[in-house]
């Protein structure tokens, strides 16, 4: 493995993550929205992780790994292959989590005509599935890209999205599902079964 091969990797697993979102976002256009959370400060989120695990990357995989070229790290290929297991982690739980959602899904914080709560398949384990999804993301972008401050850009902008969003998510499903969401958060954990 070279720094070149694990780069294409990292593109890759983005292509495929496209294709796993593309039919969800089009089939989310045509679900009514019945509430909806901080809208602009939640697209504003997203915007900030996207300019962490998209254009930040982007851009030094694109001049050639030379920007920042001063954060490039000795390139390890055991990392490298740990970014890949990583890669095709995030991805299962990508697709995992847009499968189980359904009609459920939205890139911000609204609740849809028939919202169901779902609590089964990869959701049965873990409150955020998807989330655990992008954790991932940002660690397999550290370990395939290996250049620190590329490294650390996927990681902050995931966890100011993930700090950020969290809370609020949980408190729209309460609201919107009351004591069975409360059921279920408590035998739930959010991202780590038995720990978090
Ligand atoms: N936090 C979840 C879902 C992310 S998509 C995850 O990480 O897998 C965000 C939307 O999903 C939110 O607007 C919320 O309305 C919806 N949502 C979150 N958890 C849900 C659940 N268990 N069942 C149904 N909808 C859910």
């Amino acid at each position: 493995m070279t720094q070149f091969a694990a780069t294409i990797c990292w593109v890759a697993a983005l292509v495929i993550w496209y294709i796993i979102r593309y039919p969800h976002q089009r089939r989310a256009r045509k679900h009514k929205i019945v509430d909806s959370r901080d809208r602009s400060s939640q697209q504003t989120l997203v915007a900030i992780s996207v300019v962490g695990v998209g254009l930040i990357p982007a851009i030094w995989a694109l001049t050639g790994m030379g920007f920042p070229k001063s954060a490039n790290l000795p390139f390890s290929p055991v990392a490298a292959w740990l970014g890949v297991v990583a890669a095709i982690a995030y991805l299962w739980f990508f697709y995992r989590s847009h499968k189980d959602l359904g009609h459920n899904w939205s890139a911000t914080l609204e609740i849809r005509a028939k919202h169901t709560l779902v609590t089964s398949g990869v959701y049965h384990y873990v409150r955020h599935p998807m989330y655990v999804s992008f954790w991932l993301m940002a660690i397999a972008q550290a370990l395939l890209l290996q250049n620190w401050f590329v490294g650390l850009a996927g990681l902050v902008g995931i966890g100011i999205l993930y700090f950020f969003r969290v809370k609020k998510e949980e408190k729209l499903m309460l609201d919107t599902f009351g004591a069975t969401y409360r059921d279920y958060s408590r035998k739930t954990a959010r991202l780590i079964p038995f720990v978090y």
